[in-house]
């Protein structure tokens, strides 16, 4: 949980959000608001829970354990990130973290854990990746959160593949065009990453997702990344090449309190159309 670059906490819910609603905050996320970012009555935050787009609310009351928000006015209408899914062998504890956060920010709809031959972290702490997601679409001011899965081992990850998908794989073994050349006629749709483990893809593993229909194989380069590094160029260059970094970034005024004039905000606050 953490507020946003912008002046104005921004907050993910569960809860159903509307107009004249009350919300009752208590845990951490009280805590957060109350004691870390000392919001007292008439404070003002943004809610999003991943469907009904973002609130502005106002603290209406605290207490030792928990704070009161009355739902106030609909800032932003929901909209979805682009079908970008990245899947990635677990690696330890700071660099997984690192994935979750930049690959939220950088617009993924969902993060998949594979398991493969040379992956060599036992256990993947799911809840963590999640929280993590959770705190970067706060920050980034995403309206969803992305889906974590399970992770899964690559043979069924595979094996499962919807036929729709395309898949970019960074192959570290030269087995690829140049990133923005194996794009260059490549088509918006559902897509995904793949990226290897520290300890490279084995050659079978190569083969197996060369065999795939629709996959990509690229190379990021004459240097070897590591994995965090790689999901993050591969996704970058996508979200350039392909994805949603084409849009117009919306024009946010810098002394405008956090607000965003957008194509997705609700008019009524200075200019209409
Ligand atoms: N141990 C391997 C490197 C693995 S790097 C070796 O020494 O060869 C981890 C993953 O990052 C790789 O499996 C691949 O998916 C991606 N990666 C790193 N550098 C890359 C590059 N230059 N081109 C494409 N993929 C790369």
């Amino acid at each position: 949980m953490l507020c946003s670059i912008a002046m104005t906490p921004r907050l993910f819910i569960e809860d159903d959000l509307a107009a004249g609603a009350a919300l009752s905050l208590d845990g951490p996320r009280a805590h957060y608001l109350r004691d870390v970012l000392r919001l007292g009555v008439g404070a003002e935050v943004l809610l999003f829970n991943g469907r009904d787009g973002e609130w502005r609310a106002e603290v209406t009351a605290t207490a030792k354990r928990s704070l009161e928000l009355g739902i106030d006015m609909k800032t932003r209408v929901q909209t979805a990130e682009p079908d970008l899914w990245l899947c990635f062998a677990p690696v330890k504890k700071a660099r997984i973290d690192f994935i979750a956060e930049k690959a939220t920010e950088l617009g993924v709809s969902a993060l998949l854990p594979v398991i493969t031959r040379r992956t060599n972290v036992e256990r993947v702490n799911v809840e963590r990746l999640r929280a993590n997601a959770v705190e970067a679409a706060e920050q980034t001011e995403r309206l969803t959160i992305p889906e974590v899965r399970e992770p899964v081992s690559l043979e069924r990850l595979l094996t499962a593949w919807p036929a729709e998908r395309r898949l970019l794989i960074a192959d570290e073994t030269g087995g690829g065009r140049p990133i923005l050349d194996a794009l260059g006629d490549a088509r918006p749709g559902p897509w995904a990453v793949l990226i290897g483990p520290e300890g490279g893809f084995t050659r079978e593993e190569l083969d197996r997702i060369a065999a795939l229909p629709g996959v990509l194989p690229v190379g990021l380069g004459p240097r070897i990344l590591r994995a965090d590094t790689a999901a993050i160029a591969a996704l970058a260059c996508l979200q350039a090449a392909i994805g949603d970094w084409r849009d117009a970034t919306p024009r946010r005024w810098p002394d405008y309190g956090g607000a965003v004039e957008r194509g997705n905000l609700m008019r009524g606050r200075g200019e209409q159309g």
